[in-house]
């Protein structure tokens, strides 16, 4: 007999029909005897409708009443299966993040889970109960609801699998796993069996959608294993496992993936002297402007260039505290690009296999594609392109190494 953890996101619990398909997969792993806690999300769009109400009513509300808001839309996804799988005849009881002693920080909207408390759900466990809890959601300090960031039910689900210790935690999604490239823009992407926890950060991260990053990360330190698949098959298909990089076979390119959510800084013209990439990168360090690719020129006449990528949400900060700085960083102009995105392919045993890069640029060369910038890490190379190229160039990479 295992414990196990299985998440069911927004739109695997979205309607009546769903409903019952998932009691149908908790019940049948409850059947073939294991213990069983399952996290829900709130059905559907219920997240994004009481965001536009609460905006309806006041566009700028306080962060508690948006979490005591928010907070609502699980707790309609674990009363209405709770009653579904009661309807089935088992035993089965809904649990709020306070019921299970899912403590928080208060930082509404974005709380970080701070302890479980999990005596509640082991002993509902010990009358051999399923428990569903309510995804997303915790408790402060001062016994007041906090939410923990969009997606959030993901992290909700791995703090309990951590605290349970359990054996797996399972996370239902629409996807049946994760892939070599987004199914949508290259169609003969192959679902991957395995991937390890750094190359699905790295891959979250650039846009492949899957698994909220705080879960993996938790994941990962706590050595919990992770499988995505799908909630549509009633009778679920393996999906991909999230392991440790130790317990599988490397792959030595998991992934190509393409990041539209990037633009572009250009400075022209900075003195070319020591210190200046400093005073540029502290002081959007300062204000928590995450830089990503950066590219600086060669000196010409006592002068250089120095570009580098930032989220598009980061750009009016990162414009804002340059402009701010001007006196002190000295450039002549500031140029932005929007049309830019960013095209990566990930892979853990990259480390060991020379050539990887090379055959990238082949690939983007033979396709006719300019690459603007390109940076590096152990498990990942990222080139900036045109926007207009993204999928011409992500399709060539991924036929190059896949095919
Ligand atoms: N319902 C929340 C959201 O839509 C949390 C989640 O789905 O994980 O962001
Ligand atoms: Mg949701």
């Amino acid at each position: 007999m295992s414990l196990i953890v299985q998440k069911f996101g927004g739109s695997s619990v979205a309607n009546t029909e769903r409903i019952m398909r998932v009691a149908g997969i908790i019940t049948d792993t409850y059947k073939a005897g294991n213990d069983v806690v399952v996290v829900l999300s709130a059905q559907g769009d219920t997240t994004d409708d009481l965001i536009e109400k609460a905006q309806e009513l006041n566009p700028n509300p306080s962060k508690r009443e948006m979490d005591m808001l928010l907070a609502n839309g699980e707790q309609i996804s674990i009363s209405l299966m709770a009653m579904a799988i009661e309807s089935m005849g088992f035993p089965v009881i809904s649990l709020t993040g306070w019921q299970v002693g899912m403590k928080t920080d208060s930082n509404y909207g974005g709380a970080r889970i701070r302890k479980v408390e999990a005596e509640r759900v082991q002993a509902e466990l010990a009358k051999r109960k399923i428990v569903l809890v309510a995804g997303f959601q915790g408790i402060n300090k001062y016994d007041d609801v906090t939410t923990l960031g969009r997606g959030g039910s993901d992290t909700s689900a791995v703090a309990l699998a951590v605290a349970l210790k359990a054996d797996l935690c399972q996370i239902f999604t629409d996807v049946d796993g994760v892939y070599t490239a987004d199914p949508r823009i290259v169609p003969d992407a192959k679902k991957l069996d395995e991937i390890t926890c750094d190359e699905m950060l790295e891959l979250a991260s650039l846009g492949a959608q899957v698994l909220h990053n705080r879960s993996v990360e938790m994941a990962k330190r706590y050595n919990v294993e992770l499988e995505v698949l799908s909630s549509f098959d009633r009778n679920p298909k393996p999906g991909t496992k999230i392991k440790e990089a130790a317990k599988m076979e490397k792959m030595y390119i998991s992934g190509v993936a393409k990041d539209k959510n990037v633009v572009r800084i250009s400075l022209i013209n900075l003195k070319d002297i020591p210190g200046m990439a400093f005073k540029i990168f502290s002081a959007l360090a300062q204000k928590k402007v995450n830089v990503d690719i950066i590219l600086q020129s060669i000196g010409r006449d006592g002068l250089k260039d120095i570009s580098f990528t930032v989220d598009k949400g980061n750009r009016d900060l990162a414009l804002a505290v340059l402009n701010d700085n001007k006196d002190i960083i000295g450039m002549e102009d500031v140029k932005v690009s929007e049309d830019v995105c960013k095209l990566s392919i990930v892979g853990a045993g990259m480390i060991n296999n020379p050539g990887v890069a090379a055959t990238m640029f082949e690939a983007l060369a033979s396709a006719g594609i300019n690459i603007q910038m390109i940076s590096t890490s152990e498990i990942k190379i990222s080139v900036l392109i045109a926007e207009a190229d993204g999928d011409r160039a992500l399709k060539a990479v991924h036929e190059k190494f896949f095919s």
